[in-house]
């Protein structure tokens, strides 16, 4: 047996338009799939997860290759650019740092020239490095679909392993994202098997900023990657860490809630007993270091 069989035959196509594309992908329901980087859907092509018949390249549509920050409204990230880009801007290292953060936990550099925060997304498996820091930034998609363009929040997004609210016909435009609060910090923590190019056995975003009207005068958001079927955003945290002042006490309180309701499963990444218990550990860690930074005490 071919342990790495070839990928299936397809035929390319390169549509001109987003209209095009759509009405391709609707006509050609079951039979074509999309794609931008492929590095998720060439895997799961040679795998025979997907065999399409057509694979319909979505990069050079309009507006997908650029990066726009616009001090009064923030920053939109075409759906065709790359990680590695995302790294380097200037922008999104000043404004949104945990992006370039969570972007840069990815396999390698030689595989972010191909993969995308929005491929990231849009394959939606519980452990995409990128899609926490997404989530806590409140990223909303921008959607070319039948009806023309439409915009939806990433909190509604998922449905399961694979599974988004994406119809028939929709490709997705780019990602949007608000300006930060200010003052804003945040840590992505991952736990792989190694340090290159393995998918999270945990993976913990953390971002928290200065807010007045909270007992403790912080916010705190955190959410989980690898623990649940879905990205997991745990509510639990910020309520726990807004009544009251801030201590080791309550960090470690809102590591054990983080704990607490993830579900995760024994893969062959690790068991769902290790994975609560690093949940619980680096929810801890991360949450420390966003809470050094706030106070000035780490980096
Ligand atoms: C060796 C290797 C290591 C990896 N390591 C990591 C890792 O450490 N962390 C991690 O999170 N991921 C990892 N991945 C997975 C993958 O690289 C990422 O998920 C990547 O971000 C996918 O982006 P892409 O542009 O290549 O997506 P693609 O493969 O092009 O697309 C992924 C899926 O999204 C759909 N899609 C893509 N673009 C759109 C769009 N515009 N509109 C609608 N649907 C769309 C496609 O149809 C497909 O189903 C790894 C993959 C490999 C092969």
């Amino acid at each position: 047996m071919n342990a790495y069989p070839k990928l299936p035959e397809f035929d390319y196509i390169k549509p001109q338009s987003y209209k095009e594309a759509s009405q391709f992908l609707i006509s050609h329901a079951g039979e074509a799939r999309l794609f931008i980087g492929g590095t998720d859907l060439f895997v799961q092509m040679r795998d025979r997860v997907y065999k399409p018949k057509y694979l319909v390249d979505v990069k050079g549509l309009d507006g997908m290759d650029e990066i726009t920050f616009l001090p009064s409204q923030g920053l939109t990230i075409g759906a065709g650019v790359n990680m590695n880009r995302v790294i380097a801007d200037a922008h999104i290292k000043q404004h949104y740092p945990i992006l370039a953060e969570a972007a840069e936990s990815v396999a390698s550099y030689q595989l972010r020239t191909r993969a995308s925060i929005v491929g990231n997304i849009c394959n939606a498996s519980p452990a995409g490095d990128t899609i926490g820091a997404c989530l806590l930034l409140e990223g909303v998609l921008i959607i070319f679909g039948e009806d023309g363009e439409r915009e939806e929040t990433l909190s509604t997004f998922f449905l399961g392993p694979g599974k988004t609210t994406l119809r028939a016909g929709d490709v997705v435009a780019a990602i949007r994202f608000p300006i930060p609060p200010d003052g804003m910090k945040g840590r992505y923590i991952k736990l792989g098997r190694n340090q290159l190019s393995d998918l999270s056995i945990v993976g913990v975003t953390v971002l928290g900023y200065p807010e007045g009207e909270s007992d403790s005068g912080y916010h705190f958001e955190l959410a989980l990657a690898s623990v649940a079927p879905i990205p997991l955003v745990v509510k639990q945290v910020g309520e726990i860490l807004g009544r009251e002042p801030i201590t080791d006490d309550t960090l470690q309180e809102a590591a054990r809630a983080a704990m607490d309701v993830c579900t995760p499963i024994d893969d062959v990444r690790g068991s769902a007993k290790y994975r609560k218990l690093m949940v619980r550990n680096l929810s801890y860690n991360a949450l420390k270091d966003v809470w050094g930074q706030l106070t000035g005490e780490s980096r």
